[in-house]
This record gives structure tokens, C-alpha cells and sequence, in this order.
């Protein structure tokens, strides 16, 4: 038998209204999220949820994913998926559930019945990194009992607030009664058999990914990975070299300035 293949995609807003600044680098606008669909359905991949992996048809799939649970989720992505009959995965802070800006439980309930993932992005969306043993035990535990209580449904899948990963990460997750962990870190999924899915990793979808850039991901043109695997791991170790939190907030300095520009 072929191995299987994934492509894990990650998007973040979709439309540019009301955007923090700093929040704009990863607001795909409506037009352009239309485009990537159009390109995905052309390429005819499999478009899946990670539990369909094992049975999928052809050799290479797709999965869409959100993270952070935005109002623009429910109000822009999910009638066009709905419409086109394709299925994505939301992962949503189950403390800005409600909030403004961001999706309510109704929104939820309704994406979740349509067939559409829900998972989980934490509690409070604080940096995994950053919490001690017990405080992560409880944003993965209490996150995930939430979401299955409210929208009675089973919640298996994780992503990572900043990308940011524990030491006991994968323990706990799996103890917590996660399956699969989705990472920021910029690869394909190659070799799928059977899960737990403890280490998945994602293309971050950006503002300015344009169609042909999708279209060489897709195709996984050779080459194409080096940049943003650099960018991956030059990051890394400005982290490091300065700490987490620093490195954040001159992060979004950096993105203010390039928003002024
Ligand atoms: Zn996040």
C-alpha cells in the first residue's frame, strides 16, 4: 500500500475589518481564502478531517484549520465550506469563547453540527512553555471537558497557543484524552498510519500567500520549503538567545512599524 500524505493548512482570520495590527500578518482576505479553495479543488485533493486519515482515498489529502476561534470563522470561512461541502478544523480558547471578536457557543454549536472539527487551543492561550505541570494539566483537561460539555461533542484535537510547546507536552496531552497535537512548525505530514498524532505539523497560511505560493505547497515543488523552514529556525533561536516574551514583544513592534509603513 502508498504511504499517505497531508498537508495540514493554518489559517487564522479570514477579512481584514477591525484588525489589531499586529493581528494582520495572518488575515487571509475573503477573495483570496475563495482563490486558495478554488486551487485546492482543482488539484482535486482529498479534503479531510485528521480522523479520516487512515481511510483516505487518495495518496495526498488536505486539512484546513483555524486557530483562535475569530467571529470572522463563523461569519466568513464557514458558509463557504459549507457550500462547497468541505469540512475544516476549528481550534478554539475556550475563555474567549463569547468574547468579542471572537466565536459564541451558538456559533459553535451550528459550525459543529454542519460537521466541521472542533478542537481545542487552550483554556487562557497562554504560551505552553510558559506554565508549570499542573497549569498546563489544567488548560488541557479543563479546556477539553468544556468543549465536549457545552457542544456535546468529542474533542481530540490540540494546537498549540504561539506554537509553543512543554516538556511533558505530549504526557499530558495524552493522558488529558488528546489524539492529535498541532504544531506551527512548517513541514508536511508524510508516512500517516495510525495514530496518536502527537507531533503534526502545519503550513501557516499568511496575508500575503498568493495562489501560486499555495499551488507550490500543494505540489510540494522542490525547494520550497527551505525558506520558511530558515525563517522557522532562525526564529528558534532568537528565542532562545532573548526569551519568549521579549522576542514577542518585539515581534509586534516589528509588525506595527511594517503596518505604518
Ligand atoms: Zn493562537
Amino acid at each position: 500500500m502508498n504511504k499517505l500524505s497531508s498537508t495540514v493548512l493554518m489559517y487564522h482570520h479570514i477579512g481584514m475589518n477591525d484588525l489589531l495590527l499586529y493581528d494582520r500578518e495572518y488575515a487571509v482576505e475573503r477573495g483570496m481564502f475563495l482563490r486558495h479553495l478554488d486551487l485546492i479543488q482543482r488539484e482535486s485533493l482529498d479534503v479531510v478531517l485528521p480522523d479520516e486519515w487512515p481511510k483516505q482515498v487518495k495518496a495526498r489529502s488536505v486539512v484546513i484549520t483555524f486557530d483562535d476561534g475569530y467571529k470572522d470563522n463563523y461569519v466568513q470561512a464557514y458558509p463557504i465550506l459549507k457550500e462547497r461541502g468541505l469540512r475544516a478544523v476549528f481550534f478554539v480558547t475556550v475563555e474567549h469563547i463569547d468574547c468579542a471578536g471572537y466565536m459564541s457557543w451558538q456559533d459553535l454549536a451550528e459550525i459543529s453540527a454542519a460537521g466541521m472539527g472542533i478542537g481545542s487551543h487552550g483554556l487562557t492561550h497562554r504560551f505552553f512553555s510558559m506554565l508549570s505541570t499542573s497549569e498546563l494539566t489544567e488548560e488541557l483537561k479543563e479546556s477539553r471537558r468544556t468543549l465536549e460539555e457545552r457542544l456535546a461533542v468529542s474533542v481530540k484535537m490540540l494546537s498549540l497557543p504561539g506554537g509553543r510547546k512543554h516538556p511533558e507536552l505530549q504526557t499530558i496531552a495524552l493522558e488529558s484524552g488528546y489524539e492529535y497535537i498541532f504544531t506551527s512548525q512548517y513541514q508536511f505530514v508524510d508516512n500517516i498510519s495510525r495514530g496518536p498524532f502527537l507531533n503534526i505539523p502545519r503550513i501557516a497560511i499568511r496575508k500575503n500567500t498568493g495562489v501560486t505560493c499555495l499551488e507550490n505547497i500543494l505540489r510540494r515543488k522542490p525547494g520550497i520549503m527551505w525558506r520558511n523552514r530558515l525563517k522557522d529556525q532562525f526564529k528558534k533561536v532568537i528565542q532562545n538567545l532573548i526569551g519568549h516574551k521579549r522576542y514577542d514583544k518585539l515581534y509586534r513592534r516589528f509588525q506595527h512599524m511594517r503596518s505604518d509603513s
